[in-house]
């Protein structure tokens, strides 16, 4: 880190530190770049929402496995090899067998617990960002970008001085703000929104091997 103009400078700022920000910044740091990931969240990974299947595409040039070597051992509960989607009405069930569309191109596919995980990645991105010169900081809420003569040279943040950056990777989830105000996105207001709430059941394994015929 070195300060210009009485603020910090880092070669990067990553936005965010969900899978994407995660892997951008171990891709960053496994090249050797000074690299300071900024979280909003307590912890990573209390802000997200997601079904819970992370999958490694045979065809995809890496995987999170690749760049967080144990990622599967370590951050993830039990892999799945079938999906069905059951449709339950009265006392009468409709069954499809989803496995093919999900499992298309895959080479493994695991249930994850996103708070789970994305705090065991933190850690790792912590810890190899640190090796740069920068780290995670959690807590921290990136508010703007920062800009000099147009040009974009960093982030405002609401807890801290603004930090100056060569690069700053907007990893802040689909809806990103700061690609909307790097001018990279555009957000249409929809006509019609669609809102989803998901309950996770705390439930023993052995009860979930046992339901599902699992050995
Ligand atoms: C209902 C639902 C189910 C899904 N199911 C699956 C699934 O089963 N499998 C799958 O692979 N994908 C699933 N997805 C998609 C998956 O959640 C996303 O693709 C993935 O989370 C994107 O990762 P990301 O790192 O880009 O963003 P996110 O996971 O959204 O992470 C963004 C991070 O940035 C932080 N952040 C945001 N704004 C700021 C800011 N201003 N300052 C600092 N930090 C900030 C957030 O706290 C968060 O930690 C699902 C999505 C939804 C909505």
């Amino acid at each position: 880190m070195t300060e210009t103009d009485d603020y910090e400078h880092y070669e990067a700022v990553v936005v965010g530190c969900g899978p994407g920000g995660a892997a951008a910044a171990a891709a960053l740091a496994n090249n050797g770049v000074e690299t300071l990931v900024l979280e909003r969240g307590v912890d990573a990974g209390s802000k997200n929402v997601s079904g819970g299947l992370i999958y490694a595409e045979e065809s995809s040039p890496y995987t999170i496995d690749d760049l967080f070597p144990d990622f599967r051992e370590e951050a993830t509960e039990r892999p799945t090899t079938e999906n069905y989607i059951h449709n339950v009405a009265g006392d009468q069930v409709a069954s499809f067998d989803i496995s093919s569309l999900h499992h298309n191109d895959t080479e493994w596919s695991d249930a994850v617990l996103r708070r789970n995980m994305d705090s065991w990645l933190a850690e790792r991105v912590h810890e190899m960002t640190r090796e740069t010169g920068g780290g995670l900081l959690t807590e921290v809420r990136v508010n703007g970008l920062l800009r000099e003569n147009g040009e974009i040279v960093g982030v405002t943040t609401s807890e801290l001085d603004p930090i100056k950056a060569d690069l700053v990777v907007a990893a802040d989830g689909v809806n990103s703000e700061l690609a909307r105000d790097a001018g990279l996105m555009d957000w249409e207001d929809p006509d019609e929104w669609f809102q989803g709430v998901k309950a996770v059941v705390e439930m023993d394994p052995e009860d979930i091997n046992e339901r599902f015929g699992i050995e």
